[in-house]
């Protein structure tokens, strides 16, 4: 593992100084510091995400061994319940608290400058156009499957998923004659080149990533910058229909295609050569954060990925998805793809999208706990919305959500009638107290703040290592070059930033979407180290943890001027000029992003209980555990649901059902 010696973590330790400074004293604090008044976190630009200044307490407990313990300093009244982990399992845990206990006091601490967690908002203003991007969490994926208590969550804060065929106008790029393009740098194919995709190149998944195929394969296939064999090759695997394992039974090949990674089957059972593995590899990674040489093959069988599609195992009929298993593709639907066959299958269409993507939800939930902190009724005017973030503490309100506090201890008092939560905000330590805890936070983190924890669930919190990746917005003042392109999204197999896409269509209250490309857009740029890293013999945790450090390194000017460089490359002949077409650049950096989920048939799969996320969670007396991780589900009804759970676990010691 590399030498972590950032700016970043030199920060973390000079500040966990200045902390142990702060305890030592003996200096009561009557209440905790409050919310900037002139900072509108939204509006940052530069490195935000595990900004400077959210993490490092935290990394200084993981890395140095810093103890905090429990603060002398007591501050507010006690609440009925506090939540640390402002994410969306967090606001969703104390809006289930609040709706079974309404006068309930709730406080919600984070330690990031924005509430949200990866649901995050990011805004722009560019030549006098103002710009709002989702900086993480993007979309509502299949509110269909969701649980009944995660679409009531849906329904209380005034979402209806239905409007969004309205807002989000899915033909727009299309009518624009834009589409997917691949990206072929220079480092790698010996000059720079935009070519439109191949839709088959993403199997099924084309669906999820595109809405659909462009359904043009031979043309565009002939113009890959392959050699001539190599394009036969992908044309065979990407378009024909032979069976590579021809004389295994469907038992045979489940097995086989489980045990090895998609990567290696193409190598070993279809012949294709490097150059096609490498053209195909990382084609998902904006949904894994790996490559498919660490994914096993018969995810890629299950989406159709090319090689695979002969293979005769449509008899499955069903196709989860790797992150989740959520999305339940029956195999012919691929063929037609029609949103009538598509209805009938039960698949619904990636369309449920609000500007800011989940951070929508995020200030929804935000606003239904705390109505003093926005104005506004419904889904549509809360985008313009204002949030006042110097009255999300306020003193005298009965939610409350304090900012830039990261918990370092909890523990409950001798006769367990109530829990203390520790926190360090702005140098100080300090403590409150509340009768039930849920710890929202991400897995990793509860071991050091909660030793109370029996040994094996601290070491079963441990393992729910986080995919990493950067979800970055960059500022265009016009999108004239992709419109020159014909793209509208772009796969570079081989370059850093391999997938790229201008904003969603999505028009809903005042927000307009930006549909002249003379006018200022934003461009999403999904990073995913880890799918660059070499995967041989490693577990998917190694190349999280690897990814992790590799994102850490990163500054944010090395991300700018490898941005620019990449776009002047991919765009430079269709008139693309970054000095002059880029206003601003804000880089989400999520080292600890998808929760985890196990893939290899050597670890238990996400619904058994022998699983480490079933141990991780047990409710511990009056602390119950949620987050994605506990469900190890990288969505957001993951979230939801853990939140669901946690607060029925706490509500029946409220209500006196069950005894300690
Ligand atoms: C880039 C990205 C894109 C995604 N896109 C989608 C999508 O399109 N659709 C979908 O359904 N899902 C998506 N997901 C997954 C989904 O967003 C998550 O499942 C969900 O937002 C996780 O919420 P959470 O509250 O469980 O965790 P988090 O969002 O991680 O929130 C936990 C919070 O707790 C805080 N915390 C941690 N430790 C402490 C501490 N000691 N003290 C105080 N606070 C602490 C964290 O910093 C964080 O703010 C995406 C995730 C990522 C990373």
């Amino acid at each position: 593992m590399a030498e972590i010696d950032r700016r970043d973590f030199l920060n973390g330790a000079a500040f966990s100084v200045g902390v142990a400074a702060a305890t030592s004293g003996s200096a009561a604090f009557a209440a905790a510091p409050s919310q900037s008044d002139t900072t509108y976190p939204p509006s940052l630009t530069g490195m935000r995400g595990f900004h400077p200044g959210s993490f490092e307490v935290a990394h200084s407990m993981a890395w140095e061994g810093e103890v905090y313990g429990r603060a002398e300093t007591l501050v507010d009244e006690p609440y009925d319940l506090i939540v640390v982990g402002g994410g969306l399992s967090g606001l969703s845990a104390a809006r289930f608290f609040q709706q079974k206990k309404p006068d309930a006091r709730i406080l919600i601490l984070d330690n990031h400058d924005d509430f949200g967690g990866h649901a995050k908002r990011n805004e722009f203003t560019v030549d006098g156009h103002h710009l709002i991007g989702y900086g993480g969490s993007q979309t509502i994926d299949s509110p269909a499957s969701y649980s009944a208590e995660a679409q009531n969550l849906l329904s209380d804060i005034g979402i209806d998923t239905d409007r969004f065929y309205r807002y989000f106008d899915r033909d727009f790029y299309r009518r624009k004659q834009m589409g997917t393009g691949v990206f072929f740098d220079r480092k790698h194919y010996g000059e720079d080149q935009l070519s439109r995709a191949p839709s088959s190149l993403f199997g099924a998944a084309a669906l999820i990533l595109f809405g659909g195929g462009d359904g043009q394969d031979d043309t565009y296939i002939d113009a890959l910058p392959l050699l001539r064999s190599d394009k036969e090759i992908f044309r065979h695997l990407a378009l024909g229909d032979k069976d590579y394992l021809e004389g295994k039974s469907d038992e045979e090949k489940t097995q086989l295609l489980s045990a090895i990674s998609y990567s290696a089957y193409l190598r070993d059972y279809t012949g294709a050569s490097e150059s096609v593995i490498r053209l195909i590899k990382r084609n998902l990674a904006a949904l894994e954060a790996v490559s498919w040489d660490a994914v096993p093959a018969i995810y890629a069988a299950q989406l159709l990925m090319p090689g695979t599609r002969g293979l005769g195992l449509e008899g499955s009929t069903v196709i989860p998805l790797l992150t989740g298993a959520q999305r339940y593709l029956p195999t012919g639907v691929w063929r037609g793809m029609s949103d009538a066959v598509l209805g009938a299958a039960g698949v619904e269409p990636y369309i449920f999208h609000f500007p800011d993507g989940n951070a929508g939800i995020a200030r929804l939930l935000i606003r239904r706990l705390m109505p003093h902190v926005a104005n506004g009724q419904t889904m549509e005017d809360m985008i313009g919305s204002e949030v006042h973030y110097r009255k999300l503490d306020s003193a005298v309100a009965k939610v409350r959500c304090r900012l830039e506090s990261t918990v370092v201890d909890v523990r409950h008092h001798d006769d367990r009638q109530r829990v203390d939560v520790s926190y360090v905000q702005k140098g100080q330590h300090l403590r409150v107290t509340g009768d039930h805890v849920i710890l929202a936070c991400n897995h990793k983190v509860i071991p050091y703040v909660c030793g109370e924890l029996p040994e094996t669930q601290r070491l079963a919190l441990d393992e729910a290592e986080r995919a990493p990746l950067c979800s970055i917005n960059v500022a265009l003042r016009n999108w004239q070059a992709f419109h020159a392109a014909g793209v509208n999204q772009v796969y570079a197999p081989e370059a850093d930033f391999s997938t790229l896409m201008l904003d969603f269509p999505v028009s809903m209250g005042d927000v307009e979407f930006s549909a002249d490309p003379d006018k200022p857009i934003l461009l999403h740029i999904i990073y995913t180290p880890s799918a660059h890293l070499d995967a041989e013999g490693k577990s998917l945790r190694e190349l999280f943890r690897e990814g992790q450090h590799v994102i850490y390194r990163r500054s944010f000017e090395d991300f700018e001027i490898e941005i620019r460089a990449q776009l002047n490359a991919m765009l430079g002949k269709h008139g693309f000029d970054a000095d002059r077409d880029i206003a601003a650049i804000t880089v989400n950096r999520w080292p600890h992003g998808y929760a985890y989920l196990p893939v290899w048939p050597d670890e238990p799969g996400t619904d058994d209980p022998t699983s480490p996320h079933f141990t991780a969670r047990a409710q511990h007396h009056r602390i119950s555990i949620a987050n994605s991780d506990a469900e190890y589900k990288a969505y957001v009804n993951g979230a939801m649901d853990a939140a669901w759970r946690a607060v029925e676990e706490q509500i029946a010691i409220a209500n006196g059902e069950v005894n300690l």
